[in-house]
């Protein structure tokens, strides 16, 4: 393998590193204090300020702006939310219609507010294909899939099949059997966002402190090592980072995920693959991969990463050899004519996953908290709305939004979301999760028939995810 993998392909992007901001080491007040400069906490500030301009705003960030997941994603932003039909399954079609109309439209509202604000993160909406693109037993989970988009609610128009023809017209990849398009899927640099986001934001008259970590979120009150923030509403922002504040962590726990980008591709090499318009892509694996091409012509694909005892997340960005290799034989697998493709950088990340597979968006007014989160590895898209929500609802602004099944207003999150099982079982599910995906997943390859076992192995699965969804 050709590799000398240098962390995080997104930080290498940015013409000159963003100047450090101050520490919090006073005791200020402020009308809403943020915990966590990731994407929620930066959407939220904005939308606050956009809303209500004279309201003082303060974001405190442990480390520096972008450091959690919003600085080390897939860049993919997608016009859906995991876990939507844990929210509207049993609403009527006209509702899901509506909701999923919401979570669609999201995907053009985030191109529209980076154009208004100038905010050049190479967004692109070049839609998304799910692909059957290994093996046949693909073509029947991703017609499942899609038939399951249709029914919640999705449109017709936004989500469609592709046969081999039409999916080749859109990208070669080994065994282009067919596949989903949904057209409301956007792909961007999030590094360039979330920096981005902040300046805007500090334009508008938010307060960020870097390297001033929240000790405690006591009642109105948010404590730093040198300083203090007194408000009277509190929003936690740390989603897969919420190591400090058990009380969320019992409730949305981090899971990693590993992404590695090749060097930029050859002009003949883009010919042989296709993706003239840059669309991101995956196809039907348990193990969740998913990619794109970038502004620059190389391609950023990552997978489902490990669980770590204890619910620890992942701090640094490292990804060793095995986990770049694996992404790799993945990607070369998946489009052949990257076969010697040089991987340049490598890096990881913590997402966050509430027990019951839920996004939220969550105002409890009577102890002034609130919070936004568990997006399980559909954040990009999903913390614009839900922090936009959060605004909103911090505002008590009667808005669409704020009326959608994901938002709850006066309520607590540990009413709203189960905790999570005590360690070490939630480790020794994980792991025996993961090994029972990665048996079916090496059944299919072998696309040879096995009548009792495949079928056997796929209700197995699709009871794990049952049980932990
Ligand atoms: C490798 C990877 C790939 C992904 N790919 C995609 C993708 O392609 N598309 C998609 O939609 N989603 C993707 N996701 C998920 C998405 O990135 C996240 O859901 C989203 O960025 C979460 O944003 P956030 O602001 O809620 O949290 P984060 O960005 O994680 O921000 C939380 C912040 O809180 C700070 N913090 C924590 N504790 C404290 C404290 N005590 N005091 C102060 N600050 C604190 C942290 O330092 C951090 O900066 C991916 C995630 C990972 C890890």
């Amino acid at each position: 393998m050709h590799t000398d993998a240098l962390s995080n392909f997104w930080s290498t992007t940015l013409d000159e590193r963003p100047a450090s901001r101050p520490r919090l080491t006073a005791h200020v007040q402020a009308d809403v204090v943020i915990v966590g400069a990731g994407f929620t906490g930066l959407w939220t500030a904005y939308y606050l300020k956009r809303l209500a301009p004279e309201r003082a705003i303060v974001v405190l960030e442990a480390e520096r702006v972008g450091h959690g997941a919003s600085g080390r994603n897939g860049g993919w932003v997608v016009g859906n939310l995991a876990g939507l039909e844990r929210h509207i399954g049993d609403l009527p079609l006209a509702e899901r219609q509506t909701c999923c109309g919401v979570v669609a439209d999201n995907v053009d509202e985030v191109g529209r507010v980076l154009a208004f604000e100038g905010i050049e993160a190479d967004f692109n909406k070049g839609g998304a294909i799910y692909a059957a693109a290994r093996y046949r037993d693909q073509i029947a989970i991703q017609r499942d899939y899609l038939q399951h988009l249709h029914e919640l609610g999705h449109s017709e128009a936004n989500c469609y099949w592709l046969d081999a023809e039409q999916l080749s017209e859109k990208a070669r990849f080994r065994n282009g059997y067919g596949g989903i398009y949904h057209r409301q899927v956007a792909t961007l640099n999030p590094v360039k966002l979330v920096t981005g986001l902040a300046e805007c934001v500090e334009r508008l008259g938010v307060t960020i402190y870097e390297q001033s970590r929240a000790e405690t979120l006591a009642h109105h009150k948010v404590s730093t090592r040198e300083g203090s923030v007194e408000s009277p509403m509190v929003v936690c922002a740390t989603e897969g980072y919420a190591d400090r504040f058990l009380d969320f962590k019992r409730h949305v726990i981090p899971v990693q995920s590993l992404v590695i980008a090749t060097e930029p591709l050859s002009e003949a090499r883009w010919q042989e693959i296709g993706m003239a318009e840059r669309p991101a892509f995956a196809d039907a694996s348990r193990l969740i991969n998913y990619g794109h091409r970038t502004a620059d012509g190389r391609i950023v694909f990552g997978a489902r990463g490990t669980y770590y005892l204890g619910a620890r997340s992942k701090a640094d960005q490292a990804i060793d050899d095995g986990a770049i290799r694996m992404r790799r034989d993945l990607l070369v697998d998946l489009l052949p004519a990257l076969e010697g493709v040089r991987v340049e950088y490598g890096w990881g990340g913590s997402l966050g996953l509430s027990r019951n597979f839920r996004p939220h968006a969550i105002l409890d007014r009577a102890s002034g908290l609130a919070t936004a989160g568990g997006y399980a590895g559909e954040g990009v898209a999903a913390s614009h709305l839900f922090g936009r929500t959060l605004a909103e609802m911090i505002l008590a602004r009667d808005t669409e939004r704020v009326r959608m099944p994901w938002a709850f207003n006066d309520a607590s999150h540990r009413q709203l979301i189960k905790r999570w099982e005590v360690e070490p079982l939630r480790w020794l599910a994980a792991q025996a999760i993961t090994y029972s995906y990665a048996g079916e997943e090496a059944l299919m390859r072998r696309d040879r028939p096995a009548p009792l076992l495949k079928p056997a192995l796929r209700r197995l699965n699709d009871r794990f995810a049952s049980i932990i969804e």
